[in-house]
């Protein structure tokens, strides 16, 4: 089973100074800042995802790529861009989700096999048009006809793409895009690209549905499904249920979800292989709106707030060296935060309890957790959240590597080499 992670340009700066919080003067961004495979071993995923409307920007705005960026990643492709090391693969999509408003996905098959191809992706995914919903039962005559247009659309895009791909004699390895609303139009899907000659098929639209749902449409797409053709699920991790993924077919995956949790998730911020863990919020006083706005009424001293909160890093620190205890630590802890958000603190106080008393990242294999202690369960700033995210990708690598997959013996031998 492949994982791939699909790129928003999230790198760490490897010289952030954690203790004054800066970065080195000399840093130049695009030349010293490192990617997670780049940063941690054993590397977390297989291959990295690159949309194209991460890159050109969409209709949703602007892409994540400054100008140069884009230009830079044209001209010098996406191995050399990323610095991908031998053996990693590059998926290139056309990320379907930012278009989802419109009424046809606002590029053509000539612009995206340009993309593909200056940028150099070992794979592309036909374009597609995501479909919005899940009805199990229903026919085309029952559902929204914008439904059955959207997954006819995907299906002669797949089909111009393939002849395009063929016209130029490209290398690329191409993934015809799989859309439905239940079972049995997923599985029409799967077989007409297979008509088509695709061999791998990506299938879109699923992050939504439960895992049970997800199942039940590789059940009925087994019955079409010929011996080689591999399925990649396009935005889902259900590490739980990836076993039963992989006999249904599918081999590859690609999912932001563990590195988002990091600093997205309300609660499960800070991944183990046994559970997760709540990161403990310090907000900087001057990055803090709400607390910017009790400064500006009046309502707390400035000078109290950045004396709470350097007494609140000390503190926790102090208690990562297990120079103070777990009481002291909560105490500063709570007391800068009573400043910040009387609400908040006592909406995560027991889970900020549980996180330092339970000090996870001493357990945590990581290069990152070795290096940063007690920093990676802190959640504020950019470095500190994105190297929990990476820490999070390790972790998911890890229950990856330890899953019994039933593979087939001829792929055995290379997939373990
Ligand atoms: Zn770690």
């Amino acid at each position: 089973m492949k994982f791939y992670f699909p790129d928003s340009q999230d790198q760490v700066s490897p010289t952030y100074d954690f203790i004054d919080e800066e970065y080195p003067t000399h840093r130049v961004r695009q030349r010293d800042d490192k990617y997670a495979h780049q940063v941690v071993h054993p590397i977390p995923y297989e291959g990295i995802l690159v949309s194209k409307a991460i890159v050109d920007g969409s209709v949703k705005g602007a892409g994540k790529y400054s100008d140069r960026q884009r230009y830079r990643l044209y001209r010098d492709g996406v191995r050399e861009f990323f610095r991908l090391p031998e053996g990693m693969s590059s998926l290139g999509d056309c990320g379907a989700f930012n278009y989802i408003d419109l009424e046809e996905p606002p590029y053509t098959v000539e612009q995206v096999i340009e993309f593909y191809e200056k940028c150099q992706f070992d794979e592309g995914v036909s374009i597609d048009h995501v479909i919005f919903g899940y009805k199990p039962e229903a026919s085309e005559r029952d559902v929204d006809p914008a439904w059955v247009k959207r997954r006819h659309i995907s299906l002669d895009l797949a089909e111009k793409f393939l002849a395009e791909l063929e016209a130029r004699r490209s290398k690329l390895q191409p993934l015809g895009a799989a859309q439905g609303w239940s079972p049995a139009s997923y599985a029409d899907s799967v077989a007409r690209l297979q008509d088509m000659g695709y061999k791998r098929i990506a299938l879109g639209g699923m992050v939504p549905l439960k895992s049970h749902e997800i199942i039940a449409c590789l059940d009925k797409i087994k019955e079409v499904r010929h011996e080689g053709t591999e399925l990649h699920l396009l935005g889902i991790t259900r590490i739980a249920s990836m076993e039963e993924f992989w006999d249904r077919g599918v081999t590859s995956f690609d999912s932001t979800s563990a590195f988002r949790q990091a600093f997205m998730d309300e609660r499960n911020n800070y991944h183990t292989d046994k559970g997760t863990y709540t990161a403990i919020r310090v907000p900087q006083v001057d990055g803090n709106p709400t607390l910017k706005r009790l400064i500006l009424a009046g309502q707390v001293s400035q000078a109290a707030a950045i004396k709470a909160e350097r007494e609140c890093l000390r503190a926790l620190r102090a208690y990562d060296k297990k120079q103070v205890k777990l009481d002291e630590a909560v105490a500063a802890l709570e007391a800068y935060l009573t400043i910040v958000d009387e609400k908040k603190k006592e909406k995560y106080s027991k889970h900020y309890r549980k996180t330092l008393d339970e000090r996870p990242w001493d357990d945590c294999p990581c290069d990152l957790c070795k290096d940063l202690g007690i920093e990676i369960v802190i959640f504020r700033g950019t470095e500190r959240n994105k190297r929990r995210g990476f820490h999070n990708m390790t972790v998911l690598e890890a229950k990856m590597r330890d899953l019994r997959f039933r593979r087939p013996a001829a792929a055995a031998d290379t997939q373990l080499a």
